[in-house]
């Protein structure tokens, strides 16, 4: 999966807004390329217990997966790969600091995913 420069800096930014608490929203993508992030309607920002409510999530088949942020390490939980089964097919989780480097993506069982930068 690939992702653009601004979804990318989108993410960094409201998860960094978000500390010590998590960020969470839904991908959407165009041709394999992330493009924009979905905040859901009364998603939770607690330290590790985001939540999504699901049925506030639109049917979207842009919708590819999830993103939320750690306060430490981007490592799923156990509650992180049980929401990855249920969401979609890529999920990425930032941790702290926030930056590029702390962004791990996963696929649906929590297996380790490529994301690369676009070029545009
Ligand atoms: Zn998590």
């Amino acid at each position: 999966m690939k992702i653009t420069r601004v979804a990318l800096e989108f993410i960094l930014e409201a998860s960094k807004g978000a500390h010590p608490r998590e960020f969470i929203g839904m991908l959407r993508a165009e041709d394999g390329t992330i493009t924009e992030t979905l905040i859901i309607p009364g998603s939770t920002f607690e330290e590790c217990r985001s939540s999504i409510l699901t049925y506030m999530v639109p049917i979207d088949l842009s919708l590819v997966g999830s993103v939320h942020s750690h306060p430490g390490p981007p490592r799923p939980s156990r509650a992180d790969l049980e929401f990855f089964r249920r969401m979609g097919k890529f999920h990425i989780i930032v941790g702290y600091p926030y930056t590029p480097q702390s962004v791990a993506a996963f696929n649906s069982d929590g297996s380790p995913a490529a994301l690369e930068l676009s070029n545009d």
